[in-house]
């Protein structure tokens, strides 16, 4: 077997498509689930929507002029991502219900061997990971158990209805504040517990009428459009990346939106973050403060302490009685990558190269794993864009890493440990004087070390530059 691609979702579909495109044919994409989507099948809770405007967070290469909004739901991401798998013919290469175990590499022969829930042995000549960031759902440590209907939100149980119900909602991260409105507006009572506010801006959504996208389907205007979202979105990228002191005008619009939406000073002082704007990821939204206005919903701010069989107790000891639970809680992020088991060169396993946190060379490739690609891997996430764009720059230049093997007749490239550890060593520095690491907070863009591997901290057309071209000399053939 050629290559074995891991995981359907927006990176490993990208991968196959552009894989065909270069007239590699010869590949898998295993998938644990029972279909393709990722993110946006596991995602399907109430008011689930991208926060990235569609134009800008879809593929480059499949422009579609017929988003229903600006911010489009869930479903349709996800029918876009099926119509995508379809039209480029890679459907056939895919394998549900196959779930990657392990990954062994064998020195001798330079190959992978691929172990799955299956146990159905595959090797792989080369293995490019997919599996996404934000996929692993996070649950709060907190002692008890809950004799009721209890669900993430990435795992949203559509079987309890939530009409009349008492909901306790724990968390205040980005899904939370797209499901909370909905739930209000159906639950008896909703409790939102949060541990800390959100910076919330306005969200530009707007429902694409027949007119614009008319206008969108003229030849070269939805290009246009998503050039120029991606600008807009990359001035952001000024205050994250180059001086966080230029935040100070994003911090303006989120307190007047607060200030604008919340007339009652005691819940606006609850909700007005006291660390620097961006120092997580700054939310998007208009509906999220008015239903937190709602006589049916309580902001609960004290840390929940204790969960019994009908309620959850805060720490002054007060007891709210619910029906149901939902964990808003977020994602296992940033060390999801470093759980998997996978062995390199020689034995070594990537837990003992990564002891001092998850580093990959542009993100793409870590040193002693030859053909080993990770999309979005260490340091690739972003704050101001859409991450399709950095999905894209690493498949083209997996695609590249590819031709050369073809090129030199190798069977395999290893990218060299000196460039590994000096391209790290100057993302650390850039690092450590930004927002995410000196904004006064935590957030699931550090690990447990405090050292962030997931950001990328520049714009992305830097990154584009940097991956456009890989660099023969960066690696070292093998075989
Ligand atoms: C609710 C929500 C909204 C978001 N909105 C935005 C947005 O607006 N803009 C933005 O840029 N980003 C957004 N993101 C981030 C989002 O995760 C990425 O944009 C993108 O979907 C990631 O795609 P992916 O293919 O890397 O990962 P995923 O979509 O997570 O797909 C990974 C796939 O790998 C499979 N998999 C994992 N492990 C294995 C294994 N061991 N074996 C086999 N299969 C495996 C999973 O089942 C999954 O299908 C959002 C995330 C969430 C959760």
């Amino acid at each position: 077997m050629g290559i074995a691609i891991i995981g359907a979702g927006f990176a490993g579909l990208c991968m196959a498509i552009k894989l065909k495109g270069a007239g590699y044919h010869d590949f898998v994409i295993l998938e644990k689930a029972a279909d393709l989507g990722g993110t946006w099948r596991d995602n399907t809770y109430p008011g689930c929507a991208c926060d990235v405007p569609s134009p800008m967070y879809s593929f480059s290469f499949e422009l579609n002029p017929g988003w229903s909004r600006m911010f489009s739901p869930q479903e349709e991401i996800r029918a876009y991502l099926r119509g995508c798998a379809e039209k480029y013919g890679v459907t056939p290469h895919l394998r549900f219900g196959v779930e990657v175990t392990g990954l062994e590499y064998d020195d001798e022969r330079h190959v992978w061997r691929v172990s799955t829930n299956t146990g159905e042995p595959i090797t792989a000549n080369a293995v490019v990971s997919g599996i996404g960031a934000l996929h692993i759902p996070s649950f709060p440590d907190i002692p008890g158990k809950f004799g009721g209907p209890a669900f993430h939100s990435a795992r949203w149980d559509h079987s309890v209805d939530l009409a009349g119900k008492r909901v306790a909602v724990i968390g205040t991260g980005a899904s939370a504040i797209q499901f909370v409105p909905r739930v209000a507006e159906v639950a008896a009572e909703l409790r939102l517990f949060q541990r800390t506010p959100p910076w919330i801006q306005p969200k530009p959504d707007v429902v694409l009428s027949e007119r614009a996208k008319r206008i969108l389907r003229l030849p070269g205007a939805a290009r246009t459009a998503r050039n120029a979202i991606y600008w807009l979105l990359e001035t952001r990228a000024l205050g994250f990346t180059v001086d966080p002191r230029l935040m100070k005008a994003h911090r303006r619009m989120a307190e007047r939106h607060l200030a604008r939406q919340v007339a009652d000073p005691a819940l606006r002082a609850k909700l007005t973050p006291d660390y620097t704007i961006g120092c997580k990821r700054i939310l998007l939204s208009d509906d999220y403060y008015p239903a937190l206005t709602r006589d049916n919903v309580e902001l609960v701010t004290d840390p929940v302490t204790e969960i019994r069989d009908h309620s959850v107790v805060d720490a002054t000891g007060r007891e709210h009685e619910v029906d149901v639970i939902v964990y808003g809680t977020g994602f296992k992020v940033a060390d999801a990558l470093s759980e998997q088991r996978i062995v390199g060169r020689n034995g070594r396993k990537i837990q003992e190269a990564w002891q001092d946190g998850a580093e990959a060379y542009l993100g793409i490739t870590a040193s002693g794993f030859p053909n080993l690609f990770f999309l979005l891997g260490p340091n690739t996430g972003l704050g101001h864009n859409s991450v399709v764009f950095m999905i894209e720059s690493q498949v083209r230049y997996v695609v590249d890493c590819l031709r050369l093997l073809s090129r030199t007749g190798a069977r395999a490239l290893d990218v060299r440990p000196e460039v590994q550890r000096a391209y790290n060593e100057r993302l650390r520095r850039r690092l450590d004087r930004l927002v995410w690491s000196d904004g006064g907070c935590t957030s699931w863009y550090l690990d447990e070390r405090g050292r962030n591997s997931t950001i990328w901290p520049g714009f992305t057309f830097e990154y584009w530059t940097r991956t456009r071209r890989m660099r023969p000399s960066a690696y070292e053939l093998l075989g």
